[in-house]
């Protein structure tokens, strides 16, 4: 046990099940869940809170870990100091993440890495998919993939974790995941693996508020990369999955479906990492690799805590005032691009990546299209509000699930609308395994006054979450609600969900 001890408190913690097994086997959510109880009730610094069950009735925790009394009791973002909560393994077979933050958390318990504790609040949540950790499979036991439903809300874990976010009100985001060398067409048809250690993205949806898109994307990115590769883990932009030779790359998706994006429209910093996971046909020290695995995990989490605590004075401030006060980055700063999308980068047209032989391991520089210009198109002001005219107790219960505000009108009232008529509705372009294409929508706009009934819904724009919230809303937004499997609301006509100017007292709830 001495190994586990601290050597700076002489506080000793228990290891991690996974370090007890002499990192050969993974433990199930019930033994994580024991170590996780164990730790807050054997630390001052540690507080357990329970964030609900799974599908599968597994419970889903978030460790606080803080030398703050005041934060672990009010659980509320504090002055000056950086609230970073972390969620590791939504996939669950993709599960070094989960590994890696029980290791982080005894180490910070145990008064190990330089006083971190004291300059970061941290909101921990070792398992955002317990279900798929016993099940070894991506999806919960609903078969949900949470990973992309931060739109439709359709999986409990995927609401109990956006409560987190209101709760917690994290400044920066971390998502973590593993991401496969081996690729059905790439590997077994065409003989190469990719190469990867870690790979990074951020929030990268244009419509982020405009000041701390610019600070994550050209600085606090490229810093994670260098400080990473620095500590000796090869580090790189993501570039999207590659799946076959010769296809198209970019970045991570702009859509809001995904976590990222979906806590960065939030105003958060928001950061994904993509780390290798290897090939079971290789062979290893340990099953899989993981113990490798696990500290590459744990080398770019630690990297990027202490990474943002030497940021917290630019970082802390720029996000917090993201959060009540977007702009965009277009115009007057109060207009969003409700259309977006790759297109090939006529300044680079080709970008140069490695893939290793599978027959004799030799790795080689391949040339892909760099599709990673962001088009957009006309941008949109917001207005003072959008009106909601169909399924409004449905809707009622989505917006709350967003803890996105809006009123219920009690009398009828006659408001100038921007009413939105669907002239045509085109299949996706491309469709690709695996992936969601969206339909494309055309759609007329035209001014003119509108007959609000009683228990129509009226959810204003002058909210923090206003963005978002227009995002998915508005029928002309690739990422509109009812672009998801159970709200296929989208047919030529009048749409029920249109921008309205009402008079001031009902915009307030
Ligand atoms: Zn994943």
């Amino acid at each position: 046990m001495a190994l586990w001890a601290s050597l700076v408190w002489g506080v000793p913690v228990a290891p991690t099940p996974f370090e007890k097994s002499e990192f050969m086997v993974l433990p199930d959510s019930r033994d994580i869940r024991q170590y996780l109880v164990a730790l807050a009730d054997g630390h001052e610094q540690a507080r357990l809170v329970p964030l609900g069950d799974s599908a599968g009735g597994r419970p889903i925790d978030a460790l606080l870990v803080s030398s703050s009394p005041a934060f672990l009791q009010a659980q509320r973002p504090e002055p000056g100091k950086a609230t970073v909560m972390v969620l590791a393994a939504q996939h669950g077979n993709e599960p070094a993440g989960a590994e890696a933050v029980q290791q982080l958390a005894r180490e910070l318990l145990s008064g190990e890495h330089d006083g971190l504790l004291a300059r970061l609040n941290l909101v921990l949540v070792a398992m955002a998919n317990p279900d798929g950790r016993d099940l070894s499979r991506r999806h919960n036991a609903n078969d949900d993939n949470t990973n992309i439903d931060y739109v439709a809300l359709a999986a409990g874990e995927t609401r109990l974790l956006v409560n987190a976010l209101h709760r917690f009100d994290p400044d920066l985001v971390y998502d973590s995941h593993e991401s496969g060398i081996w690729k059905r067409q790439l590997t077994r048809e065409q003989g190469w693996l990719t190469d990867v250690e870690t790979q990074f993205e951020v929030g990268n949806n244009p419509n982020i508020d405009d000041p701390l898109r610019d600070y994550t994307e050209h600085h606090l990115l490229p810093a994670l990369i260098r400080r990473v590769t620095l500590e000796g883990l090869e580090a790189a932009p993501y570039r999207g999955e590659i799946t076959r030779l010769g296809q198209g790359v970019a970045r991570g998706g702009l859509g809001i479906t995904n976590l990222r994006n979906y806590a960065a429209l939030q105003g958060r910093v928001s950061v994904l990492i993509e780390s290798r996971l290897d090939h079971k046909a290789g062979s290893y020290a340990t099953p899989r690799n993981i113990a490798e695995r696990v500290r590459k995990q744990h080398l770019a989490l630690l990297t990027l805590l202490r990474l943002t605590a030497d940021e917290a004075s630019r970082l802390v401030p720029l996000t917090r005032r993201a959060r009540t006060g977007w702009r965009s980055q277009a115009e007057n700063g109060r207009t969003l691009w409700m259309d977006m999308r790759f297109e090939r980068n006529p300044e680079q047209p080709e970008l140069w990546l490695p893939l290793v032989r599978m027959t004799d391991g030799e790795r080689r520089f391949h040339a892909f299209i760099n599709q990673n210009r962001i088009m957009a198109g006309e941008p949109v002001t917001l207005p003072p509000a959008y009106a909601v005219t169909r399924e409004r107790e449905r809707m009622a219960r989505w917006l709350h699930h967003h803890h996105i505000r809006f009123s219920t009108l009690s009398a009828p009232q006659v408001v100038r609308a921007e009413r939105l008529l669907i002239e045509a509705l085109l299949p996706p372009i491309e469709r690709r395994t695996g992936v969601r294409e969206k339909w494309r929508v055309q759609v007329a706009s035209q001014a003119g006054s509108v007959r609000l009934g009683p228990g129509d819904l009226l959810v204003p724009m002058d909210q923090p979450l206003a963005p978002l919230a227009a995002l998915m809303l508005d029928p002309r937004s690739v990422n509109a609600l009812y672009q998801e499997a159970g709200w296929s609301w989208l047919a030529p006509g009048d749409f029920p969900v249109f921008p309205v100017w009402p008079t001031a007292p009902d915009v307030r709830k």
